[in-house]
């Protein structure tokens, strides 16, 4: 690693923090070199004492030194104490702010961005790395604030040793030769020098076994990761976990998996310490010696007593400030590494989230949407899953998507809604190529229901309405229209009862259709221009469906909706109906048109009409009402 490279994140790091709190920078600046001061006055003072007893000073001479330097020292201490605690204060509203930015991240890229491996373990190497190394507010107290202690230390000790080398005394024309001449001067520089050296050594070699240990442990981590946040964070994968006897089997993964860890930081931590033991035991010896030069200098009378004591103060400062500096250079990389990950990762470019054209809005909802000769392949996959699609939305128009599983039908919304960028071919919004637009904005035209939604650990009210400030009476409707309201008011605390007990120890389940009911809610509650079913009816059971068909008029009202379904009978109600298969679409038309022609939808049709008849349901329902009441 060279310097102008780490000089180069230092900046990148610093004018971050700078954009993100300037507080944090200033209050660290300022409670740096104070607390680097105060030292050297303290220093100063015990010096000054110590001449002036030596040399028989009168007494009120000595008073009048206290008297002045002891209330500069505690107005300092006072100083440095307020600082340091605005310095703290300004640190956590950073780590805070940074917190906020990869909140920002994750909630507000595109849906490839979000689901992009190399997004994911990036953010995953950020949190390894906060936990391990430290976050920005670290590099400000240990990496700023080491250079910071050099400059001060370089500028007050620097000059005072200075001072004391270029002194001359005669007493002892022997040891004064010496003392006077080049060749101590030379001596001194190199006691000083030789700390830093073995700092930068020493913290290099330490910094390498930690940098390998540390991405070791990531890779093993991993695997704990994986288990404590994605397999046991899941409640139903409890069933799965105890009725297939998985439990020892993930037990002894995760068990070697801790030992390996262990391990591996058990060595690693030993290696280290013996580098870090090397670096004091080099100051030791090195004070030691520039000691000894002063008291040369004292013999041959260059500087009196006292001023021994503060220089040998001034060199034990200066040493520990180059050592501790380069020793933080070398270890600290790996800080300044992870901070300019993270600044990468906040950075990161989102080229599916780049459009930039407000949506127009309108009153009217008269959104013309189109496909032109669209195909779609997904990444990693060998077939398309949709090829050469052309079709045009007309508003207000109800339409039916259908075609057996694996046909493209889900893929299709997935285009239109932007969470995938069509391989080739455009979609257009009112003539314009829907990538040109805002995509947050974009996004909001639409409320879909997918197959795969989710319910969040937070109160109906609020799965409702997303939304901090939610419309009780218009989720109730929406409750109602999804016809799940009976249900929700049966609950503890009704709408503002909390789904499942992750979050909240009040909370309720609810069953598989009756979440899907909620998330119809949810987006009828939206009021989007479009609304997108995706087999919204799948989990749940007949009467259900019948119910959700019933109200599909207020469901949907003027909206354009496309409704996916391969249940023949529910989509009969749209006015067009688009058969697709094989990721091709290969009939569109009227129910009643298509069900008189050869082909997928009649043949879909007539194998499903036996089961899925209105009189069928209706009579279900009669048997259930009989069955209930
Ligand atoms: P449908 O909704 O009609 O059941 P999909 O649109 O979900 O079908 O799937 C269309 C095709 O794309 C299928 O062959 C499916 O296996 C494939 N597919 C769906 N999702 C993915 C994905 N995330 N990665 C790779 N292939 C996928
Ligand atoms: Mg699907």
């Amino acid at each position: 690693m060279n310097n102008k490279h780490n000089d180069h994140q230092y900046g990148q790091i610093l004018k971050f923090i700078y954009h993100l709190e300037p507080q944090a920078i200033w209050f660290s600046l300022s409670a740096t070199i104070g607390q680097t001061l105060t030292p050297y006055l303290s220093l100063i003072l015990l010096g000054l004492i110590i001449n002036a007893v030596a040399a028989y000073n009168q007494s009120t001479n000595l008073v009048a030194l206290i008297s002045i330097i002891i209330p500069v020292i505690i107005v300092m201490e006072i100083a440095v104490a307020y600082i340091d605690h605005r310095k703290r204060v300004a640190q956590l509203s950073l780590n805070n702010q940074v917190a906020r930015q990869i909140n920002q991240k994750w909630t507000s890229v595109s849906n490839s961005l979000f689901n992009d491996p190399s997004f994911r373990s990036r953010n995953a190497e950020i949190d390894e790395g906060f936990a391990y190394e430290g976050t920005f507010s670290s590099f400000l107290t240990a990496n700023f604030a080491a250079i910071i202690n050099l400059i001060v230390a370089l500028l007050v000790a620097g000059a005072g040793i200075i001072s004391a080398l270029i002194s001359k005394g005669d007493r002892q024309p022997e040891l004064a030769r010496i003392a006077n001449g080049p060749a101590f001067v030379l001596l001194m520089l190199i006691l000083l020098i030789i700390p830093g050296v073995v700092a930068q050594y020493s913290g290099h070699k330490s910094s390498a076994i930690h940098n390998e240990a540390v991405s070791i442990s990531v890779q093993i981590n991993k695997v704990i990761n994986y288990f404590m946040n994605h397999v046991f964070n899941e409640p139903h994968v409890s069933k799965t976990i105890r009725l297939y006897d998985q439990g020892q089997f993930l037990k002894r993964r995760m068990d070697s998996a801790n030992t390996d860890n262990f391990d591996v930081n058990r060595k690693a931590n030993f290696k280290a310490s013996l580098y870090g033991g090397l670096t004091p035991a080099v100051i030791a010896l090195t004070t030691a010696g520039a000691y000894l030069l002063l008291i040369v200098k004292y013999l041959t009378g260059a500087i009196p007593i006292g001023t021994i004591v503060i220089y040998a103060g001034f060199i034990t400062q200066l040493i520990s400030a180059v050592a501790n500096l380069t020793n933080q250079m070398a270890s600290t990389t790996v800080l300044t590494q992870i901070l300019v990950k993270c600044i990468g990762f906040i950075n990161m470019a989102d080229p599916a989230a780049s459009g930039t054209l407000p949506i127009e809005k309108r009153r009217d909802n008269k959104y013309q949407l189109e496909f032109h000769d669209v195909s779609f392949k997904y990444p990693g996959a060998k077939e398309f899953a949709l090829a050469h699609i052309n079709l045009k939305f007309a508003i207000g128009q109800r339409l039916a998507l259908v075609g057996p599983n694996g046909s493209g039908k889900t893929t299709l919304i997935r285009l239109l809604t932007r969470l995938d960028k069509p391989t080739s071919g455009t979609i257009t919004l009112n003539g314009i190529d829907i990538q040109k637009y805002n995509l947050h904005e974009y996004q909001q035209i639409f409320a879909a229901v997918f197959q795969d939604f989710k319910l969040f650990a937070l109160s109906v009210l609020t799965n409702v309405a997303a939304d901090d400030h939610p419309d009780r009476a218009r989720v109730q409707t929406a409750l109602k229209i999804a016809g799940v309201a009976a249900r929700i008011s049966r609950m503890n605390q009704g709408i503002d009862t909390p789904l499942t007990r992750e979050l909240n120890k009040n909370g309720e389940d609810v069953s598989g259709g009756e979440a899907q009911k909620i998330a119809i809610a949810r987006a009828w509650y939206k009021d989007a221009p479009f609304i997108i079913l995706d087999e919204p009816t799948a989990a749940l059971d007949p009467i259900s469906e019948y119910e959700i068909y019933q109200h599909l008029d207020d469901l949907i009202a003027d909206k354009t909706a496309i409704y996916i379904s391969h249940r023949m009978s529910s989509t009969r109600f749209a006015q067009r109906i688009i058969v697709l298969n094989q990721g091709h679409i290969v009939k569109d038309g009227t129910h009643h048109e298509l069900v008189n022609a050869d082909g997928l939808y009649r043949d879909l049709f007539n194998a499903q009409a036996q089961y899925y008849t209105d009189e069928r349901i209706a009579k279900e329902r009669q048997n259930a009402d009989v069955l209930y009441s």
